[in-house]
């Protein structure tokens, strides 16, 4: 899959002016709800209607989806809107149905995505299909499991290839879902720039507050595109109602975000800096999150220092620390001074989250 030039470019056939858009609710549960979502989204910039139609659950006991019958609610929501639609497929039996029901676009989950029996499957039960085939990301951050999947595909010559960014699961409690980690996706997308990158915030945010701020990241890394779980009632949807949006929020947002395009050379400057700026934000992020978590550490260590009443400040610790900083910035192009300026804040701070801990 290296080159990439024999990738078909499905996502310019779409004549689209703006990213292209996928909307509908996490599964479908009726047919009148399939129908009313897709004719709340028609005329709007979400071209794809998406629901689940076989839910892949972490535990048995919740709703696993209406199984084919869907199908032909989406069939008929296709033909009365002339949405395309779109469904995951989890094994053959799924792409095989899905195709005869005229499903358009058809996705891997993450849950499959993660093992290369299941992706083999599904890739040649789709073997030489013109329906583009988007594939998830594993739910571990691993760049070469997702990129496995896909090549997985194209080997079958499927052609018509996209990923979704999805997030990734964690064990620590954090504020999203699942965690971006846009490292990944930047990394793949400098990889294969023509293979469309589409965002699923919903399902890394899992409550709907973050879906704004996360989809405008995405488009100022030149996302390709979004794939938003909308429903009309979303607190009653029979799964993940935290995270579901109504279609005019969706509307709503399409007019919100700030989307770039490409044109002149102002613009391109324009369009560079801003990448390279989002890319900085997440770096940002990045640094934030770990300095907190150092500083953690250091409240333990205050901690047990405290129990045995030993001296916060242990100079020959820190020395060594500093000189083993000094000799690994230097490999990673940081200067000796930098180093020591950024270490010396580091420490002042570690010694006043100990001091503290210690009075407390
Ligand atoms: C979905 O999109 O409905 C879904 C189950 O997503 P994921 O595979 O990303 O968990
Ligand atoms: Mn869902």
């Amino acid at each position: 899959m290296e080159n990439k030039k024999e990738l078909r470019n499905w996502l310019d056939e779409y004549n689209l002016d703006h990213p292209l858009v996928i909307g509908g609710p996490c599964s479908a549960e009726t047919e009148e709800q399939v129908v009313k979502i897709a004719h709340q989204l028609k005329d709007s910039d979400a071209t794809v209607l998406r629901a689940g139609i076989w839910k892949p659950r972490t535990r048995p006991g919740n709703f696993e989806g209406v199984g084919a019958l869907g199908l032909k609610w989406l069939q008929r929501a296709k033909e009365e809107t002339g949405m395309k639609i779109a469904t995951e497929v989890a094994n053959p039996h799924h792409v095989e149905l899905a195709l005869e029901h005229g499903v358009d676009v058809l996705w891997i989950g993450a849950r499959s995505t993660v093992s290369p029996f299941i992706v083999q499957d599904i890739a040649e039960a789709c073997r030489g299909i013109d329906n583009p085939v988007l594939v998830k990301n594993p739910i571990n951050p691993d760049l070469s499991l997702w990129l496995g999947a896909v090549e997985r595909l194209y080997t079958c010559d499927v052609k018509n290839l996209g990923v979704i960014h999805r997030g990734f699961s964690t064990y620590e409690k954090t504020k999203y879902r699942n965690i971006p980690e846009w490292q990944i996706p930047i990394d793949l997308q400098n990889r294969f720039p023509d293979l469309p990158l589409i965002l699923d915030p919903s399902h890394i945010a899992g409550r709907r507050d973050l879906i704004f701020d996360l989809s405008q990241t995405a488009l100022d890394l030149n996302f390709d595109g979004l794939i938003v779980e909308t429903h009309y009632d979303p607190d009653n949807a029979w799964s993940d109602a935290a995270q579901q949006i109504t279609p005019d929020t969706l509307i709503q947002h399409m007019k919100d975000l700030k989307i770039r395009k490409e044109v002149g050379v102002d613009e391109a400057y324009q369009r560079t800096l801003n990448e390279l700026r989002a890319k900085i934000d997440v770096a940002d992020n990045q640094l934030l999150d770990i300095l907190s978590k150092r500083m953690k550490i250091s409240d333990e260590i205050g901690k047990a220092k405290a129990k045995q009443n030993v001296a916060i400040l242990q100079s020959k610790r820190w020395n060594e620390i500093l000189g083993k900083m000094i000799l690994e910035g230097e490999e990673k192009g940081l200067s000796e001074e930098f180093i020591l300026r950024i270490y010396k804040a580091i420490h002042q701070e570690s010694i006043n989250h100990q001091e503290k801990v210690a009075r407390s």
